[in-house]
């Protein structure tokens, strides 16, 4: 079909090649050609969920970050950035986002009574798409039912970007999920543009200090600057704070010493499969 629309434009002249060169038709053929490959992972389910430790100021693992994994029959692992957005152009992030709260709940119920993964948290990733979506909450509630997941175990990340629209709506929802006991964390804290009028309007629980502020802590003043103000930030409105993306030792060493007591990043772990994460833990 693509091949099609292709040769259709090159046979209609050189007018449409002038603004359509071979590099846009190249890059839009591997759109449409990953767009079809997802709708067929979608179906086959060719997804894995992969867990990354969150642990806190004395190395103890409190939680997980569950991140997408796609196994795609050619490319081998992608990486979610690559199909993310995809998923949400094309609206089939309403089922996998189903899908993966439900593992990831299955995941909760499965550790709930085990001495030592019986305490974890385990933190989702929430497209804005999808938590803007009408029935979202009713999809949610779905799982729920289906699941009996600890729900107080239960994160959601959601990023700035979804509350730069009806504000309103989004505190409704996210007060309508709390009820149940699901925390919120706010996900690349720092990297969005909306003004922070509604970290004072909407039921937070947790910053999450983004990744490029925190590699950089050492390196440049301004965003140890950025770093230690999120910090006072979140203390004085009695949130939570997180750090992502800690690879060196003297970066954990530096953010717990200026009170940041949660940590994510390779230094304590890579996201893997739940089978390794269970033999890491446990042996
Ligand atoms: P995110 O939610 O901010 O996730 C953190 C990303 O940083 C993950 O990339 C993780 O593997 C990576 N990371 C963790 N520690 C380190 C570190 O120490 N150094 C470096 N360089 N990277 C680190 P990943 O898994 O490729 O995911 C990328 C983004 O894709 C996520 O960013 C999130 O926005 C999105 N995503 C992933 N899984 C899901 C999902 O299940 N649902 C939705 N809606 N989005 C997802
Ligand atoms: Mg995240
Ligand atoms: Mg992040
Ligand atoms: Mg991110």
């Amino acid at each position: 079909q693509a091949d099609m629309a292709l040769s259709q434009a090159k046979a209609s002249g050189r007018q449409v090649l002038r603004f359509f060169n071979p590099h846009m038709q190249a890059q839009l053929l591997a759109r449409v050609r990953l767009e079809a490959d997802l709708r067929q992972a979608v179906i086959f389910k060719q997804w894995e969920l992969h867990y990354q430790p969150q642990v806190d100021a004395h190395g103890e693992l409190t939680g997980v970050e569950a991140l997408l994994r796609w196994h795609h029959a050619e490319h081998g692992l992608v990486s979610p950035d690559e199909f993310i957005p995809l998923l949400e152009s094309s609206g089939l992030i309403t089922e996998v986002g189903e899908w993966i709260l439900e593992q990831a709940c299955h995941q909760l119920l499965a550790w709930s009574t085990h001495p030592r993964l019986g305490r974890l948290t385990i933190s989702v990733n929430i497209s804005p798409v999808q938590f803007r979506e009408a029935g979202f909450v009713e999809r949610v509630e779905s799982v729920f039912a289906r699941v009996q997941a600890p729900l107080t175990k239960l994160k959601l990340e959601v990023t700035e970007s979804l509350f730069v629209e009806a504000p309103e709506n989004v505190r409704e929802t996210m007060l309508r999920l709390k009820r149940r006991g699901v925390r919120f964390s706010l996900d690349d804290f720092g990297t969005g543009y909306s003004s922070l009028a509604y970290l004072a309007k909407l039921p937070l629980d947790q910053l999450k200090i983004d990744q490029s502020f925190v590699q950089q802590v050492l390196t440049s003043d301004a965003n140890a600057a950025i770093v230690e103000s999120t910090i006072a930030l979140a203390e004085s409105l009695s949130l939570e704070v997180i750090a992502e993306g800690v690879e060196m030792r003297a970066q954990y060493e530096w953010l717990r010493a200026h009170g940041c007591l949660a940590y994510q990043g390779y230094l304590f772990g890579r996201p893997v499969p739940v089978a390794l994460f269970e033999e890491q833990v446990l042996t």
